[in-house]
């Protein structure tokens, strides 16, 4: 399929380096892995990588609307994979795809977001009990994770992915930078040139995001609840302000914290007609769709991806890719180049979770650093970069304190 040919050729870490290595030394011979991920041509790529490591993969969807249904229907009809994922799916169609992976009895799991892990411990504890070990994709799922270990209620060793420096440096901030701005231009098509560009969350994500959007030459004002980021953010030359102040600025609004009602009733009560609201977060809840229901007088469709909410005093809000992520929804993920390091990492974490099976506990890892080191090698090695090496007299200075 042309879709994955075109990811496949700027993501040589996973389909070029590692596939010929899975090829040969087939590590993940006859494992059931069962993943939760977006499913698009990097995904894909990622997939085709397990099957060439020997997996079994059934895959299903980590949004209701972030599937390319031809990837989809490629992979299924293609690599042998079963695919359980159609793009507008509805809430109950979502989780019955999850639970299908889940009845499968997977030994392997990868997910995005925690909803796979979530129905696993909650739904089939026994199914959870003899998986050998999972992954994380996203930060909220990693924080989903992360609870489940403190209160020792987690069945299986899992990687937090997201965690590895070449996935969050790369994914979640140049990542999603690009690709939430493409996802509002494609749906809306507004010069971004001057406009008020409000940001809630100064981590990863919104970092990315108010820098693109700066480059873009909008004004930003960040929102922040962390004291540490809301001053990185003044010194990275950012507006600050409660979200109850920027709301009366802001001509777009994109969330990006992984908390709900980010943007609530009270804050759409004083924007301006027009404001246009985009998430770029996690799932629906950062704005607070029901509010903006209860609100409004009337709703349309007016553009693909573009709802507008009229109020009872006629102004208009433009709810974007219905409150979810903007990026998946309404554009098509990250780029291939970033998704190629997350999924390099995914493959690499699934394989270290075969060879050290039964030697891991019920907790949550970082991605070992070597792998983590690996893919930064392997990385600039496709892209034609050398860098330098420590003499052994060097070696010797940094590891000695008497000078
Ligand atoms: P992060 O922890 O680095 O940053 C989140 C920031 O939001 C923190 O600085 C936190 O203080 C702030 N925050 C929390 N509640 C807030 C509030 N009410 N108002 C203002 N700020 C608030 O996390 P991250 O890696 O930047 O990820 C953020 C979210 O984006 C997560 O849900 C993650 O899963 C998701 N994500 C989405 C994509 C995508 O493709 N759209 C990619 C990566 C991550
Ligand atoms: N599943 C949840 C959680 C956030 S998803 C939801 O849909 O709301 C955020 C993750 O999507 C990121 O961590 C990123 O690695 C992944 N992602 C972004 N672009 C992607 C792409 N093109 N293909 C597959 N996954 C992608």
């Amino acid at each position: 399929m042309l879709q994955i040919e075109w990811a496949e050729m700027h993501m040589p870490v996973v389909a070029r380096f590692i596939r010929e290595r899975f090829e040969q030394e087939k590590p993940l011979k006859d494992v059931r892995v069962g993943a939760t991920l977006h499913v698009t041509k990097e995904t894909a790529a990622l997939v085709r990588t397990l099957v060439a490591g020997g997996a079994e993969v059934r895959l299903a969807a980590s949004n209701p609307l972030s599937t390319q249904d031809e990837v989809a229907a490629a992979l299924a009809r293609h690599d042998g994979v079963e695919v359980c994922a159609w793009r507008g799916m509805s809430e109950d169609e979502y989780f019955s795809c999850i639970r299908w992976v889940a009845k499968w009895e997977p030994n392997i799991v990868i997910d995005d977001g925690g909803d796979l892990h979530a129905t696993l411990h909650k739904e089939y504890p026994d199914v959870a009990g003899r998986v050998w070990g999972g992954t994380e994709e996203t930060t909220t799922g990693v924080i989903r994770l992360r609870a489940m270990e403190k209160e020792g209620v987690l069945r299986y060793p899992a990687i937090a992915v997201n965690d590895a420096k070449t996935k969050t440096m790369f994914d979640n901030r140049y990542g999603t930078g690009q690709s939430t701005i493409d996802g509002i231009l494609r749906a809306t098509n507004i010069l971004l040139a001057g406009k008020i560009v409000v940001v809630a969350g100064y981590g990863w994500v919104g970092r990315g995001i108010a820098n693109r959007a700066r480059g873009m030459g909008a004004r930003v004002i960040v929102t922040e609840v962390d004291p540490i980021k809301a001053l990185e953010a003044v010194m990275d030359g950012f507006d600050v302000m409660p979200m109850m102040e920027a709301a009366r600025r802001g001509d777009v609004f994109i969330t990006a914290t992984g908390n709900k009602k980010v943007i609530r009733r009270e804050h759409i009560e004083v924007m301006k007609d027009g404001a246009i609201l985009a998430n770029a977060g996690h799932f629906n809840v950062e704005i607070w769709v029901p509010d903006l229901e209860e609100m409004a007088v009337s709703k349309r469709v007016i553009r693909p991806n573009v709802t507008e909410y009229r109020l009872p005093d006629g102004r208009r809000i433009y709810l974007l890719a219905e409150g979810r992520l903007v990026n998946l929804v309404a554009a098509e993920g990250h780029p291939s180049e970033v998704m190629d390091m997350s999924f390099a990492n995914q493959a690499l974490s699934a394989e270290y979770l075969v060879k050290n099976r039964g030697k891991l506990e019920p907790r949550l890892y970082m991605v070992p650093r070597e792998v983590d080191e690996e893919v930064a090698r392997l990385k600039l090695r496709a892209l034609g970069i050398e860098i330098d090496r420590l003499t052994e007299e060097q070696k010797e200075y940094l590891s000695s304190w008497q000078l």
